[in-house]
């Protein structure tokens, strides 16, 4: 074996942010505005907060607009509703994602309903799910997305593959599923009442591990040349109590029989957020010229 093929995430995601900076000056140009996102965080997660300050700053050096808000944990339900209605109505945006996971006392689900399901930059709202499932165009989830995108830029064509996704939640697995299946591949999903997960795996010519546990994919689970992609991330520590992300694959064991993989970091992560731009452009492209461009 001469090792994987590294599916490079981090460069893909610049190169998108390169074309979509091109893209929104001229679309300024032509209308007078540059697309406008929203992202509404509740509480201090550090976690969280990290991911929106990315998303903030990916934001703006596109030259997009940010509408951002970061409003206090004690925030109501009714408090976020009207926030929610104000930026449906706010012409200036395009785009609005509301951060997961919520405080406790919020139901999020009521909150993504709330949602003008052309502003779902997340593409959460049942309508945006129910368009994937139709195969009709619409504003599909981001990190799913992004692993679509990372399959075509490496010219891996789904089509006539067997896939398994390990991983069957509303955010990550069950769209990703869909998105392969659109894809015309074979594709089984994985979870947690899978009975001997290694045999599914095994038979699958790409993995999709969206599962949130630390390296649990390993090498004797995948067939050799199989394509591997980690939506995993993960923070451990390690003896020394030094802190570090690692992905839902064993990344050094699997690298030596897969024919390409996703490292965590700089893989499948910094997708989600050329994803989520490319969805506000695309929501405000919708808005303005009212035609389908997938
Ligand atoms: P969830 O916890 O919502 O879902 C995890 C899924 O994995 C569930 O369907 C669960 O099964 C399944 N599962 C859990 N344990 C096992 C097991 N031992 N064997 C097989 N399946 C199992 O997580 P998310 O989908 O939200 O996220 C998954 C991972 O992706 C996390 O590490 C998260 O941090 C990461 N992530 C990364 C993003 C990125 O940008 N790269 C974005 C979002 C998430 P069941 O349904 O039966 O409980």
């Amino acid at each position: 074996s001469h090792g994987a093929q590294l599916i490079d995430g981090k460069a893909l995601a610049q190169k998108i942010q390169a074309e979509l900076a091109q893209q929104i000056q001229s679309l300024q140009a032509q209308y007078g505005r540059p697309p406008g996102l929203a992202v509404l965080m509740v509480g201090d997660n550090p976690a969280s907060a990290a991911y929106v300050r990315g998303k903030e700053k990916a934001c703006t050096n596109v030259g997009m607009a940010s509408f951002g808000q970061h409003l206090p944990a004690t925030t109501t339900q009714a408090e976020l509703e009207q926030i929610i209605q104000a930026l449906n109505h706010d012409e200036r945006v395009d785009g609005i994602l509301i951060q997961l996971p919520l405080p406790e006392h919020l139901d999020g689900v009521a909150l993504l309903n709330q949602l003008d399901p052309d502003k779902d930059a997340d593409g959460l709202h049942p309508v945006n799910l129910g368009r994937l499932v139709r195969s009709e165009p619409g504003l599909r989830s981001c990190t799913p997305a992004g692993v679509m995108e990372l399959l075509k830029e490496y010219q891996i064509d789904p089509k006539g593959k067997h896939a398994v996704v390990i991983g069957r939640s509303i955010l990550v697995g069950k769209p990703i599923a869909l998105m392969l299946l659109e894809a015309d591949a074979t594709v089984a999903i994985a979870h947690s009442k899978t009975p001997d997960l290694a045999s599914v795996i095994r038979n699958a010519d790409i993995v999709v591990a969206a599962v949130g546990r630390p390296e649990m994919i390993t090498a004797n689970m995948v067939k050799p040349g199989a394509v591997v992609i980690d939506v995993g991330i993960n923070r451990v520590t390690n003896a020394e109590g030094k802190s570090r992300l690692v992905g839902d694959v064993h990344f050094d064991s699997v690298k030596t029989v897969a024919s390409a993989i996703t490292p965590v970091p700089g893989g499948v992560g910094p997708m989600t957020v050329a994803m989520l731009l490319q969805n506000t452009v695309w929501s405000y492209i919708q808005r303005h010229q009212g035609v389908q461009q997938a």
